[in-house]
């Protein structure tokens, strides 16, 4: 088992494929989208692979396809399936906002994938075009029914925004009466590749929760898995379930299992750190498998205690201008 200097065990990598997307999701990037990596920036799929088998050699269970958008990235379902077939315990997941998705959600099932989460901030057309500046509602709604047309597992991650998409927070609730799906409510943070934009948490997780309470006085606490980054909860008699996930309060980090690789191969030990250890550079400096694996076990071992401890750790402390693109959201 991977563990951490903290006694966390590590079995779950999300790796971002690439920081290009077909959104402009104003809480996530500009309008003009970012300073695209250059395709020798970029880990290549050859390299993906290869840090993949390191990884699940070493312990790592699940593993999440993410970006950028990842059905933006080409030949992405070449490298879906060259990780489907990587020996081990292992889960496959991917997150995508479902523009591009519809087309290969059958080929994914035959990968043996079973859940995707899905981006989706809001039940109105005019909304969905106000916050992601793209006229593509119809389209990811359709990627819904046909994830659940497959019997996907399929979580909705919905970012909560003052002023923005406060309004679809019951009606996204009520979305779980008839179907089986998790809706997870985030906190925004302030990963939008402009340091200026962010006016600070107006919708923290217990604020969230009050204003479900309020309409669903019944609603009914679940279990959390131990490694769930979300509080989970039902409304009794409905199909789905309700999450909801404490992203800037950073409530999860006693448990945190999980570890992030950038489009360009920056290992992030938290998401609020400043990246760790570059794979992509070590591996193109002719770095042994081995060699990879003690490196990996080297940073495993310096994991900050927690989202805060990274954050005042981080070069630009007060100044994060990322976007979730180039984290590996
Ligand atoms: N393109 C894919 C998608 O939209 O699901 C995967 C990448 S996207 C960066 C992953 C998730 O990060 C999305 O659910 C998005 O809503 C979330 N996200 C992006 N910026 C965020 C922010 N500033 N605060 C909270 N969540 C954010």
């Amino acid at each position: 088992m991977l563990v951490d200097n903290h006694g966390r065990k590590i079995s779950y990598m999300r790796l971002a494929v690439t920081d290009r997307c077909n959104l402009r999701c104003f809480y996530c990037m500009p309008e003009d989208g970012l300073d695209w990596l250059s395709r020798a920036e970029l880990m290549n799929y050859e390299e993906m692979l290869r840090m993949c088998r390191v990884m699940v050699r070493m312990g790592i269970e699940k593993i999440r396809i993410t970006g950028g958008e990842p059905f933006v990235r080409k030949d992405i379902m070449q490298l879906l399936s060259s990780i489907s077939r990587i020996d081990g315990p292992k889960e496959l997941t991917i997150t995508t906002n479902g523009v591009l998705t519809a087309p290969y959600v059958a080929e994914l099932k035959a990968l043996g994938i079973r859940s995707v989460n899905l981006s989706l901030d809001t039940l109105d057309a005019a909304r969905f075009f106000s916050i992601t500046r793209r006229d593509e509602f119809a389209v990811v709604m359709n990627t819904l029914d046909e994830l659940l047309r497959h019997d996907f597992d399929v979580k909705i991650n919905a970012v909560v925004m003052d002023g923005k998409n406060t309004q679809d927070i019951l009606p996204m609730v009520e979305l779980t009466k008839d179907l089986p799906v998790s809706v997870r409510f985030i906190e925004e943070m302030p990963f939008n590749g402009d340091s200026h934009n962010y006016t600070g948490l107006q919708w923290n997780h217990l604020r969230i929760l009050h204003e479900i309470e309020n309409s669903y006085p019944t609603i009914k606490k679940l279990s959390d898995d131990l490694y769930s980054t979300s509080y989970n909860y039902q409304i009794p008699g409905y199909k789905g379930t309700i999450g909801i996930i404490a992203a800037y309060s950073r409530t999860f980090c006693g448990s945190c299992n999980r570890i992030r690789v950038t489009p360009q191969g920056t290992l992030k030990n938290c998401l609020y750190d400043n990246g760790a250890l570059n794979i992509k550079d070590i591996m193109r400096a002719g770095a042994s498998d081995e060699q990879i694996k003690q490196e990996l076990l080297n940073t495993f071992n310096h994991r900050p205690v927690d989202g805060r401890e990274a954050e005042r750790l981080r070069h630009e402390q007060a100044n994060i201008h990322e976007s979730m693109a180039t984290i590996g959201g």
